[in-house]
């Protein structure tokens, strides 16, 4: 197979899936722009691997596997968090404009339109997005702030412990 600098491309994506070929290759994850906004720091890669195949109802298909690491921002620190990609999905293919409208079913894998080619990077980092978490934090007891609340709203309960000191000398003055 071809090595790490293969283009991330896949000629003939229909006969890809006829001919049940496969494909693998890694990508930089500094080099999927869509990601950067999502991400704590963009270090290292990903990998995926694409197998191309007929479902029973005789459509063509791709069945993707993405694995990796991403650094995400923790909910609640703000500091990085790895986050261990393992993305494993599958979209079924049509010709431009020939995706069938929605039929509500919600086993119907994603339809994706696909031309002459298809741009696997493009494919790979859509998925990462769609399969992204809305928010992540560290496990319990690896989060650097603790338990306190996120970034600028240090204690919300500070307010009334300024209160208690402040009632404190009265309680002291009774004799
Ligand atoms: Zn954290």
């Amino acid at each position: 197979m071809s090595g790490p600098a293969a283009s991330h491309v896949l000629d003939d994506p229909f006969g890809f899936a006829r001919a049940a070929g496969q494909q693998h290759g890694q990508l930089a994850v500094s080099a999927l722009s869509r990601l950067q906004d999502q991400l704590a720091g963009n270090a290292g890669e990903v990998k995926y691997s694409v197998h191309g195949s007929m479902d029973p109802l005789s459509r063509p298909q791709l069945e993707l596997k993405v694995t990796g690491a991403l650094q995400l921002a923790c909910a609640v620190c703000v500091k990085p968090l790895e986050y261990a990609l393992a993305l494993q999905t599958r979209v079924l293919m049509a010709q431009p404009g020939a995706v069938p409208p929605d039929d509500d079913d919600p086993e119907t894998p994603e339809w994706i339109e696909v031309g002459q080619e298809l741009n696997l990077q493009e494919l790979v980092e859509d998925e990462i997005l769609l399969g992204l978490p809305l928010s992540v934090r560290h496990a319990q007891g690896h989060c650097s702030s603790g338990t306190q609340e996120p970034f600028g709203a240090k204690k919300a309960d500070s307010p009334f412990a300024r209160l208690a000191t402040l009632l404190e000398p009265g309680k002291t003055d009774k004799r």
